[in-house]
């Protein structure tokens, strides 16, 4: 090794002794006789310092030394005198007398200061995203990172799964996105198509006698761009024989408790996680992914405006539509201004308007209160919990409509009047999704969660009578109004797998088409099982208080999936696109 010890190992114990040293120069200061330098590696930072009388060519040399500079050194361990001791730096009892140096390699100045948390645009991080990495922030989420990942795979083995991978060269399947492909060199005009999750191989790998796989897994999706998506992330997927839903759940919820307990010093709000029904989820919040470390929940006003003077709520009831409201604790004082531009957000979401009523001491202060009576308010106030200074905000539409913008809203305005408290994991998991929607676009019924997902079992009849009532045995867990994870028991029959295939309009011949190898897997003694998917990029950033997943992987893509560094995606050339059968086609 090039150094006998790491910089941020060194402490008060080691005084007397010499030491090699190597790493990049993180700060350097020049006294004239003189010259001190945070000495960096990966373990931390340690103070190193060239003094003329103690070697006069190493003081020398240090003067040409610019920061990021890969420098060698070796010297002697000394405790600081005392008043210069640093009590923020975990070496800061001691700093190192320089006697050699050596450059290993000088360094431009970098775009942006390596050795302060300053912000810098994305694209420049994303350039040069090798510097980037070398800031203390990123280096932080690499680790923790590394850690969750240690920590998944440690618990799963210890609970007797198996590591498992799966081909990334793969079949086009249709999973709900559209599918990164590979052109086959060797079979001209076929593709291959990379896994957007090793779901049916996971399931194969249960028909084999698997019994417990796990595998932290890359997916691939070629998804239209949305804040926060990545083109290629990572899952921990794994699957389980012989389970039902609680299994899985169970086994999820201890992971996810001792991984926090283990890694973090955040706080679970609740354990063991609430289970909510995705109605419940819906009529309480308006979303399947609720964030429930504050309140606001919806309140269904429908019975009380029914007979309303308020023609928007009374018709919108006639029509079998709902009225709900949400209360905002203290926003009474909001200004026109601001009402406004939430009725703008609540319109981008569908809803015709939205509704307010402030609730001041003589009562509901609003445009539309002259056409209210006494016991609507009171009804109105009741149902809301409204108290003096409180905003009431409500949307009267279609339930769908409704849930979104109203749930829109409560997320909305709990991150802009700072309601959610950072320091803590709200988990929760949703239950009981159903196994269809329909697909106004395509005018055919498509899967919630995915094709192989199971319906309850006295639910099964309903997919020939009315499809959107057949609820699947599925199940989501959610943190801080953020879906980590999603999975259910599976179809293990090709009986029922053929039903739900026919149920989302996919032909007989299809079926085969796609699914043959599977269907015909299940007619060799398939297991019942079932299985899960965490999103781990997410996990980690969660845990790592960062916003977006770009910040804890290593080598994101930016919202247009390109990578910035690379410069990909990037033409090919003429003999490879030959090679592959292709041609471009402007
Ligand atoms: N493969 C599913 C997904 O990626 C998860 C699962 O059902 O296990 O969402």
């Amino acid at each position: 090794m090039l150094k006998s010890i790491d910089c941020g190992a060194l402490r008060k114990d080691h005084v007397g002794q010499t030491v090699t040293l190597a790493g990049w120069v993180h700060r350097r200061r020049d006294h004239g006789g003189l010259i001190f330098f945070d000495l960096r590696d990966r373990s931390g930072l340690v103070q190193v310092v060239f003094n003329a009388d103690i070697s006069e060519p190493a003081h020398a040399l240090a003067e040409t030394v610019r920061p990021e500079y890969v420098i060698q050194v070796k010297g002697v361990v000394a405790a600081r005198p005392e008043g210069l001791v640093n009590p923020n730096l975990a070496t800061g009892e001691i700093e190192v007398e320089v006697h050699d140096l050596a450059i290993l390699n000088a360094a431009k100045t970098p775009p942006f200061p390596i050795n302060e948390d300053t912000p810098v645009r994305d694209e420049v991080r994303l350039k040069y995203r090798y510097l980037d990495l070398r800031r203390e922030r990123m280096q932080k989420n690499m680790i923790l990172r590394h850690n969750v990942i240690t920590f998944m795979r440690g618990f799963l083995n210890r609970a007797d799964f198996l590591e498992i991978e799966t081909p990334i060269l793969l079949k086009s399947t249709p999973e709900g996105a559209r599918d990164y492909v590979v052109p086959s060199r060797i079979h001209p005009g076929k593709f291959y198509a990379l896994p957007q999750s090793p779901q049916q191989m996971k399931q194969l790998l249960m028909v084999a006698g698997y019994e417990r796989y796990y595998q932290i897994a890359r997916c691939f999706r070629d998804e239209d761009l949305r804040a926060d998506r990545q083109p290629e992330f990572t899952q921990l997927d794994l699957e389980m024989s012989f389970v039902e839903s609680e299994d899985v759940m169970a086994l999820i919820e201890a992971l996810l408790i001792e991984m926090v307990d283990a890694l973090s010093d955040m706080r679970i709000q609740e354990r063991p996680f609430p289970v909510l029904t995705y109605a419940e989820a819906m009529e309480r919040f308006g979303t399947d992914r609720p964030d429930l470390r504050y309140g606001m929940e919806l309140a269904d006003l429908t019975e009380a405006v029914r007979r309303s003077r308020f023609g928007v709520f009374a018709n919108t009831a006639a029509a079998g539509g709902q009225i709900k409201a949400i209360c905002v604790p203290g926003a009474a004082s909001f200004s026109r201004k601001r009402i406004d531009e939430l009725t703008e957000g609540v319109k981008e979401r569908g809803a015709k308007g939205l509704v307010w009523l402030k609730a001041e001491r003589d009562g509901l202060r609003s445009s539309i209160a002259k056409f209210l009576t006494e016991e609507e308010k009171d009804a109105i106030i009741e149902l809301t919990g409204a108290n003096e200074g409180d905003l009431i905000l409500a949307v009267a539409d279609s339930p769908q409509v409704v849930a979104e913008s109203l749930g829109w809203l409560r997320t909305h305005l709990a991150a802009e009047l700072n309601l959610a408290d950072p320091d803590t994991l709200a988990f929760c998991w949703v239950i009981d999704f159903p196994l269809l929607e329909w697909d106004e676009e395509e005018a055919r019924w498509v899967a919630v969660h995915h094709p192989f997902t199971s319906a309850k079992p006295e639910h099964w009849p309903l997919l020939k009578t009315d499809p959107g009532k057949a609820l699947a045995n599925a199940y989501d867990v959610v943190c801080n109004g953020m879906e980590i994870g999603g999975g259910s028991i599976r179809i293990h029959d090709a009986e029922h797998q053929s039903m739900v295939f026919e149920a989302l309009g996919i032909s007989h011949e299809e079926a085969q088409e796609q699914f043959g190898h599977l269907l015909e897997a299940f007619s060799y003694g398939a297991p019942p099982h079932g299985g899960i998917a965490l999103g781990l990029d997410r996990i980690v950033a969660i845990l790592a208080r960062e916003d977006s997943i770009r910040e804890v992987i290593a080598f994101p893509k930016t919202a247009s999936a390109t990578d910035l560094m690379l410069n990909s995606p990037s033409p090919i050339s003429p003999r490879q696109l030959a090679e592959l059968h292709l041609k471009i086609v402007e």
